[in-house]
């Protein structure tokens, strides 16, 4: 039976500076020794202590649950008994709430984050075959109501795809499954399964491996964590980013661009002013693929100028998927300034065009990475910045002096190849918010590719964790590259082939069909299936309309 000494008592109810340290300071803290004594007060009053510290903590920490009134910040699903679990709570009552699981008995595991890693690692848990007894209640957060498909957010602004197809809602998406969701913002991690005090329920240990500290006030005590919060563009980068430039992310991202073009659009329909100016900072595989979007889309109406720091385009992408890239954006109106950073960003000041269309201008100061080329200034009305990553795993911390999870210089949490955070047996990391080495020693990419991956040995490590099987070591398949480039165009590289590139419109329906497969859920994918064939059965019967129209015209 396990004691815990005096030590660890006051590392528990040391404040929020002590639970915040790294797990090496912790572990060298703390002491568990075998004792023979029963300890006083048992097994009950660690975890009341435990519970009661969270409590004392969080309200140390009431700046979470200030600011405006909420109403219906967190909304819980639940699967066949549907109802009975759907739960509101306001930030407004401020009321700091225990999430309560369904059942005292079962594992309960937590998913942060509802992205490629971690909506997939849920529907993983529930495909499995679970002893009746270890069937884990799971519950997933995510801070938006919707999954997003990120790489084929581009389709929203060639209008090929419906929001609804790439970003479903989480309740239609797990209305069929046990799982449970909560909308809300992950705001503080408190893990405690570092200090060596979890095991089998009994006297002297905890069943509990931390908690997790919403925005809405609500804990979450769980015995089991999966963090995949993914990252978000790191838009501080240079003076004026962060105010001018707008990243391409999120769902929301998506909207705002298709706006402003919808708006500049609109604002040159019918005049003969000068062509729209799009600046696209970064040519990796989001900047290229949106460059190719946009271009397309503006046609002979707008000129995309794309930045570079290296002096050619997607610096890691195979030599068959750069070629056909470059060669779409050649016959394109793009811009390439390969070979140049940034430097600053500012509003261009009382410009004519400006003050007649009423929308601002920006200036972009260019400076070359290399010897022997000018700086340049570029103007744009639109700046879109693709460059850097902040992973927000990094974010959640709001003691900053020693994080809670062992992260790197990227932020990303480190993690072992049974995908488990560094120090912590009962804590899961994957997906972008995540490092991970492969056997070369290489990281390995931030792509959903991996995520997708990780979240199927995620979902499997849990399943052995929980059944007392061994865990297995997460191996990276690399099954090739993809990138859009317009309505009817796309390079693919599969890995099984080599040196194969599909391009043009054979890519393009090979990639959606790939796309497709992936798609969360078999009923979503049918029903995305469906539009898909319905909106290019629509599309090949106006083409031949306009295809006869010409012909009877011409005759
Ligand atoms: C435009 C674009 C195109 C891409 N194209 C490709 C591609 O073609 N191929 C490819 O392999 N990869 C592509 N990627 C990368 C890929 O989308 C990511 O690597 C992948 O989404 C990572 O999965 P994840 O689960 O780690 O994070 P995400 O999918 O980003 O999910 C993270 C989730 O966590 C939630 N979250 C974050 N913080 C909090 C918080 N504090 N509280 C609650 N919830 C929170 C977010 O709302 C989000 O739902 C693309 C990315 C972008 C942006």
């Amino acid at each position: 039976m396990a004691v815990i000494s005096q030590q660890a008592l006051q590392i528990l109810a040391g404040g929020p500076a002590m639970i915040g340290r790294s797990p090496k300071t912790l572990l060298t803290s703390v002491s568990v020794k075998a004792s023979s004594k029963p300890s006083r007060g048992g097994p009950k009053c660690w975890e009341k202590l435990l519970l009661d510290y969270t409590r004392k903590y969080t309200k140390e920490v009431s700046f979470f649950t200030r600011g405006p009134l909420r109403f219906f910040s967190s909304i819980t699903v639940g699967g066949a008994s549907a109802n009975q679990f759907i739960r509101y709570s306001s930030m407004g009552d401020s009321a700091l709430s225990n999430y309560s699981w369904p059942d005292n008995q079962k594992p309960r595991v937590c998913i942060l984050g509802g992205g490629f890693g971690g909506l997939y690692t849920a529907l993983r848990l529930e495909s499995l075959v679970w002893p009746d007894d270890k069937k884990p209640q799971v519950v997933l957060v995510d801070q938006c109501d919707h999954f997003v498909f990120k790489p084929m957010l581009y389709e929203l602004l060639s209008g090929e795809v419906d929001p609804w197809e790439i970003a479903p809602s989480f309740v239609d998406l797990l209305k069929n499954t046990s799982v449970q969701f909560i909308k809300d913002k992950v705001k503080l991690l408190q893990p405690t399964d570092h200090l060596g005090l979890i095991g089998e329920k009994g006297p002297g240990t905890l069943s509990s491996a931390g908690v997790a500290h919403l925005e809405s006030g609500t804990i979450i005590e769980y015995d089991w964590l999966v963090l995949a919060l993914g990252a978000e563009t790191k838009l501080d980068t240079v003076p004026g980013s962060a105010e001018y430039a707008i990243p391409f992310s999120t769902l929301e991202d998506a909207c705002k661009v298709d706006s402003k073009l919808k708006f500049l659009e609109r604002d040159q329909f019918g005049k003969d002013s000068s062509p729209i100016r799009v600046a696209i900072v970064g040519c990796g595989y989001c900047g290229v693929e949106l460059a190719a979007t946009i271009s397309e889309r503006l046609k002979d109406k707008g000129i995309v100028q794309a930045i570079n720091v290296e002096d050619t385009i997607c610096p890691t992408a195979t030599p068959g998927n750069r070629e056909v890239a470059l060669k779409v954006l050649s016959s394109r109106n793009i811009q390439l300034y390969l070979g140049y950073f940034v430097s600053c960003i500012n509003e261009a000041i009382d410009s004519n065009d400006s003050k007649e269309s009423g929308h601002n201008k920006f200036i972009l100061e260019l400076q070359p990475a290399k010897r022997g080329m000018e700086s340049q200034t570029l103007e744009a009305d639109l700046v879109l910045w693709t460059v850097g990553s902040n992973p927000l795993v990094s974010q959640l911390e709001p003691f900053d002096q020693y994080p809670v999870l062992p992260l790197n210089g990227r932020g990303q949490t480190e993690i072992d190849e049974t995908l488990r955070v560094r120090g912590h047996p009962r804590v899961f990391a994957i997906g972008d918010s995540a490092a991970l080495r492969d056997s070369k020693g290489q990281l390995l990419p931030s792509t959903a590719q991996v995520a997708f991956q990780q979240a199927d040995f995620a979902g499997w490590n849990l399943w052995a964790a929980i059944n007392g099987r061994p865990l297995l070591p997460f191996r990276f398949q690399n099954l090739g590259e993809m990138m859009t480039l317009g309505m009817n165009d796309a390079a693919i590289s599969p890995s099984f082939i080599e040196g194969l590139t599909l391009e043009g419109p054979i890519g393009h329906t090979a990639r959606k069909l790939a796309y497709l497969w992936r798609l969360p859920t078999d009923e979503h994918r049918v029903k995305v299936g469906i539009s898909w064939l319905t909106k290019s059965a629509i599309d090949s019967i106006a083409l031949l309309q306009s295809s006869l129209t010409k012909v009877l015209a011409g005759s």
